[in-house]
């Protein structure tokens, strides 16, 4: 099964404690289309401006991302500056420049309508409401969300829930969108106003993943250097979605594997700038990482 995407495509100026990068690719969908084409077919809706290096993005067409739904516009491409400190778990965005953006209609080309897998990647909620008016009956729809939007449009963040099956979300944003502190409450809050799974992202601490009453937790995997934290949330998303898209399997024990899927798929990413890492690795690499994540949680639970 194909997976549809809607998000950001943006150009993204970075600054960790090991080094900087300006205006590289990224932007939720970018992250989202480059780690799910590892698992399935994607198609992206999104907008660009004039300014946009547009062939860096063939390399997503060769790996199965279709961009026929993705936009030019008159006028700035979506920009996101943000820089880490020591303590990679959160970025301090210094600016957002919706640009080309802050006009955008998400229009999803007839073609995609019918997809049975949908991201709502990261971008002003009114827009990822707006593209629910355009699917058919999509078997799964996801999103995710951020502090600038809970910030601003809390509102319409809250309304999506009710249209949404499932939301990843990392710890801070689920705190700040219930104003529960704990998570375990965060998560019930969420639950009770629509989706029937939540995932919450810990960053380097793992993810938690709420299913009904069940809980799953899975570890972050521990590398030894991370360089650029960006990106790692959508590129869990992409694993996650795109791996249950492949499977076409929603069961409790697949959406399980699917959330070790997606904190293999965050653990690439972060190993290097913008989506570098994702298009470098291939089935071996995520098969190999997979069986270091089984080893690193497998214990004999007998008791003496
Ligand atoms: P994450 O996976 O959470 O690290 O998300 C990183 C991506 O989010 C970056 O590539 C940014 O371009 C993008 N981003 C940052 N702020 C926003 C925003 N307000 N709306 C949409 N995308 C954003």
């Amino acid at each position: 099964m194909t997976v549809l995407v809607v998000g950001s495509v943006a150009l993204d100026s970075v600054e960790t404690p090991f080094g900087r990068v300006d205006d590289a690719l990224g932007g939720s969908a970018t992250y989202f289309a480059a780690s799910a084409s590892h698992f399935t077919r994607v198609q992206l809706v999104g907008v660009i401006g004039a300014d946009y290096p547009e062939e860096k993005l063939l390399e997503l067409v060769s790996r199965g991302v279709d961009l026929s739904g993705l936009e030019r516009a008159e006028g700035e491409s979506f920009r996101w500056r943000g820089r880490y400190g020591h303590d990679l778990n959160s970025a301090e965005s210094l600016e957002t420049k919706l640009g080309v953006f802050s006009h955008f209609r998400p229009k999803i080309p007839a073609q995609f309508r019918t997809a049975k897998y949908v991201f709502l990647g990261n971008i002003d909620p009114r827009l990822q409401l707006d593209v629910l008016e355009q699917v058919e009956s999509p078997k799964l729809v996801a999103c995710d969300t951020m502090n600038f939007w809970i910030e601003s449009r809390r509102d319409d963040v809250v309304k999506l829930l009710g249209r949404v099956d499932l939301i990843t979300l990392n710890d801070s944003e689920a705190r700040q969108l219930t104003e529960q502190v704990n998570l375990v409450k965060a998560a019930r809050w969420i639950m009770e106003r629509g989706p029937k799974t939540v995932v919450i992202k810990k960053g380097e601490h793992g993810a938690f993943m709420f299913h009904g009453d069940r809980v799953f937790f899975a570890p972050a995997y521990p590398l030894e250097a991370v360089f650029d934290p960006t990106g790692a949330g959508d590129s869990f998303a992409g694993g996650f979605v795109g791996y249950l898209a492949s499977t076409d399997d929603l069961s409790e024990a697949n959406l399980r594997r699917a959330v070790v899927f997606g904190s293999v798929m965050g653990s690439f990413v972060v190993e290097g700038f913008s989506i570098g890492r994702l298009l470098e690795v291939n089935k071996d690499d995520i098969a190999a990482r997979l069986a270091e994540f089984h080893s690193l949680v497998a214990f004999d639970a007998e008791v003496p």
